[in-house]
């Protein structure tokens, strides 16, 4: 089945991510929040990436507003249902995403494909409480969303392979490129990036190096273009922490416990750039390493 339409659920930072580069793809696009601020927010953010695009030259002004005619927002969930794919991209809260998908149910095409944004809830289980388990599946996108070439397409137990196949052919038509992962905790990318950076933790934790030598050993001595304790500070400690303990309980092993100076962070509500102070503080001209 060919997808011409998609239904967007969250309008944050991620959902919005989404809408933009469906919309830019040729697909029509429904955009779903239970806030109509972050919905506003959500188009607002869309028109500024968009523009920088043009500035750029990787857009023309028609192709943005070809693709801004494409997004329409609505406060009503229903409204949704009559599109081909659902993305789900709301709160990472279990009970969150299991109510959207009921509520979701009763108004779908038998044919419509559900999948979630989410970054470490079990494709499996939340498939599970839904009508058509084999048209669920996990589509991960990294953020920022426009940016990253790499989107995780994960399949559950029960997954359909022309359910797979169709999102492989979405994923082409958004010119990004498809990595495929098994429904086990984190997928690929978490699992292996969030104990590189909780491992950083352990040896600043340790005073084997300070913030400024660990970010510029890694850059200069493992080519990554950021330092892991900056790219925890972007992605948000507090999700850093989440991840690892979903490793850590999902897998049943100790090399993934959360380094205890990870958590003391959290504690302190100190999660990153959003909070304007993580391992380094954002406060001033420069960012100024916190340890
Ligand atoms: P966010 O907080 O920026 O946005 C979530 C949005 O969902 C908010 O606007 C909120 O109002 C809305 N929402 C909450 N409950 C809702 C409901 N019942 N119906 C409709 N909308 C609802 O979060 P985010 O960073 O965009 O994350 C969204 C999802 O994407 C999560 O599952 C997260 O794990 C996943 N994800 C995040 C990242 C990242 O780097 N932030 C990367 C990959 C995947």
């Amino acid at each position: 089945m060919e997808i011409k339409s998609v239904g967007i659920v969250g309008a944050g930072q991620m959902g919005n991510g989404i809408a933009h580069v469906f919309a830019l793809a040729g697909f029509d696009v429904v955009m779903n929040d239970i806030s109509q601020e972050a919905l506003d927010a959500g188009m607002a953010l869309i028109d500024r990436n968009m523009e920088r695009q043009v500035s750029r030259g990787k857009v023309t002004e028609a192709d943005k507003a070809a693709a801004m005619g494409r997004i329409r927002t609505t406060l009503k969930l229903t409204e949704l249902g009559q599109t081909d794919l659902i993305i789900e991209a709301a709160t990472e809260r279990e009970t969150v995403k299991q109510a959207i998908f009921e509520d979701l149910l009763p108004h779908l095409k038998p044919t419509t494909i559900l999948t979630s944004n989410t970054s470490s809830i079990s494709i499996t289980r939340l498939a599970s409480r839904t009508d058509r388990p084999e048209k669920f599946m996990g589509f991960h996108f990294m953020n920022p969303v426009p940016v990253m070439q790499l989107v995780e397409l994960i399949r559950g137990i029960a997954t359909d392979e022309p359910t797979y196949k169709a999102l492989v052919a979405v994923v082409e038509k958004l010119g990004k490129t498809a990595a495929s992962a098994e429904d086990f905790p984190a997928f690929i990318v978490n699992r292996i990036l969030m104990p590189m950076i909780n491992e950083a933790v352990y040896t600043l934790y340790e005073g084997v190096g300070n913030v400024r030598s660990i970010d510029e050993s890694l850059k200069l001595g493992a080519n990554h273009p950021m330092g892991p304790l900056e790219l925890a500070d972007f992605i948000g400690l507090d999700t850093c922490l989440a991840i690892m303990n979903v490793l850590h309980e999902g897998l049943a092993d100790t090399k993934y416990r959360p380094c205890p100076l990870l958590t003391k962070y959290v504690e302190a509500g100190w999660l990153g750039r959003k909070t304007q102070r993580g391992f380094y503080d954002y406060r001033g001209e420069t960012p100024v390493p916190t340890r």
